[in-house]
């Protein structure tokens, strides 16, 4: 997606080796144009998926995934990393751990927001080594709902997120990929092109 590409390459900068800091577009301060057009690209990719539900993980994955549900006219489900008052034990849980934190944080979804018969598109902001993902995956499969596919803005093919998830089965449509963060420097894996008709 090339506007997305360039918003990482003009506005995005590396911060070291694995980690490139968006904050000015996607998870901080908020580009709504380019956010509308990654909602529009995800319900494009899956739009034959038969997606009944997105789930997410808050908070950087809520604003990509909103208008993907939105184009596919589904409910928006996002997992929160600390339970709320609110929510009462119906939860199903599982520990992430993160890349750019280095902790481990517990993840809940209330049970009544997944069901067996959803098959549920999985959206987050970045791909690094897939553990966002597969605990999203844990807990969709926890409900005994499907899970269609998943869906990543940024992708660091340099780390194994993508590997692992796919050889659990799951397909992986990342928007960017990233190749390389080396000397500070952005690069893309090339795509072949395709023709959207
Ligand atoms: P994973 O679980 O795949 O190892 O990492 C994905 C999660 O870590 C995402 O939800 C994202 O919030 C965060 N993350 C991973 N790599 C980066 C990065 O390079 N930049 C930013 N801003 N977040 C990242």
């Amino acid at each position: 997606m090339d506007q997305l590409k360039n918003a990482i390459i003009e506005r995005g900068s590396v911060v070291s080796d694995g980690v490139l800091k968006v904050d000015s577009f996607l998870n901080h301060q908020i580009d709504t144009d380019l956010m509308i057009n990654i909602g529009k690209e995800f319900a494009r990719l899956f739009k034959d998926s038969n997606i009944t539900r997105i789930l997410t993980i808050e908070t950087s994955g809520i604003a990509p995934s909103f208008m993907a549900a939105n184009e596919l006219s589904v409910p928006l489900v996002f997992a929160r990393k600390k339970k709320s008052l609110t929510m009462n034990n119906d939860v199903y849980t599982s520990s992430v751990y993160s890349f750019t934190k280095q902790v481990t944080t517990e993840i809940a979804v209330s049970k009544n927001f997944l069901s067996p018969d959803d098959h549920v598109l999985i959206i987050d902001d970045f791909l690094a080594n897939g553990q966002a993902a597969l605990g999203l995956a844990s807990i969709v499969k926890q409900s005994g709902a499907s899970v269609a596919g998943i869906g990543i803005v940024i992708e660091k093919s340099f780390q194994n997120g993508r590997e692992l998830l796919e050889e659990t089965g799951y397909r992986v449509e990342s928007l960017a990929r990233v190749e390389s963060l080396q000397n500070g420097k952005v690069t893309f894996i090339k795509e072949p092109t395709t023709l959207h008709i």
